[in-house]
């Protein structure tokens, strides 16, 4: 691990931010198993307190609710999976209804402070990679090794788009397209943890890189930098 003489210590984690539709969490997965670390896969858990929210019916406008909502969220991540209690959530959080629906709860201050701490407590212990928007930037920015991975809006909507085929519910190309750029401006532009690069992360164009070259960079990255 590099020295940083004035910073905080560095931390054994790798951050890998970027927009929708990149790749980040079947990277992060890949390059958290070539490592043999654990993946942390927090976008999962905005989805799941969304989840939460929408099926206790609760408006964001309602402090008390939302409050009461967050304190009671029994959210667990087991490896790829995620738990809201008993029920495994996995296929209800990729929803398009839900999809829709996080980028304003996320934007919530109080979700996000809810969502951090419970990042840096699990972050904090053992060796991670950790993905989402933020995560360079605010959640871990003594992060040892930290990527920002972006492809084209295209490219990004074409995977998004053959993923969603793959599974038997593919809407237009387009309507992928126009749903992953909504997302994106709404991520970018909100006033808390906006979507941003840090300022120290290596950026990653994957737009004409498969997985494994993608996860191979990223790897030789963090040996050479970590
Ligand atoms: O990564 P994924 O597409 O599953 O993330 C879903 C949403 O969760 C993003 O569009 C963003 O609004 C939110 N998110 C966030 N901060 C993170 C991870 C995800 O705001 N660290």
């Amino acid at each position: 691990m590099s020295a940083r003489p004035d910073g905080p210590v560095p931390l054994l984690l790798i951050a890998l931010d970027g927009p929708g539709g990149v790749g980040k969490s079947t990277t992060a997965r890949r390059v958290a198993q070539v490592l043999g670390w654990d993946y942390l896969d927090t976008g999962a858990m905005y989805r799941a307190a969304t989840l939460a929210l929408a099926r206790a019916g609760v408006d964001l406008s309602d402090r008390p609710q939302v409050e009461r909502t967050l304190a009671g969220l029994a959210l667990r991540l087991e490896g790829p999976r995620v738990f809201l209690g008993a029920e495994d959530v996995i296929e209800a959080i990729r929803s398009p209804e839900i999809t829709r629906g996080v980028s304003r709860v996320s934007a919530d201050i109080r979700v996000r402070e809810v969502m951090v701490d419970r990042q840096r407590a699990l972050g904090r212990r053992g060796r991670w990679v950790v993905d989402g928007r933020d995560i360079g930037t605010v959640v871990f920015p003594e992060a040892c090794c930290k990527v920002f991975l972006t492809a084209s809006p295209e490219a990004r909507a074409r995977r998004r788009y053959l993923e969603l085929e793959a599974k038997g519910k593919a809407p237009a190309l387009e309507e992928v397209l126009a749903d992953l750029q909504r997302r994106d401006a709404a991520d970018s532009s909100r006033a808390v943890a906006p979507l941003r690069q840090a300022d120290d992360a290596m950026v990653l164009d994957s737009s004409h890189l498969d997985l494994e070259a993608v996860v191979d960079r990223i790897v030789t990255h963090h040996r050479a930098h970590g």
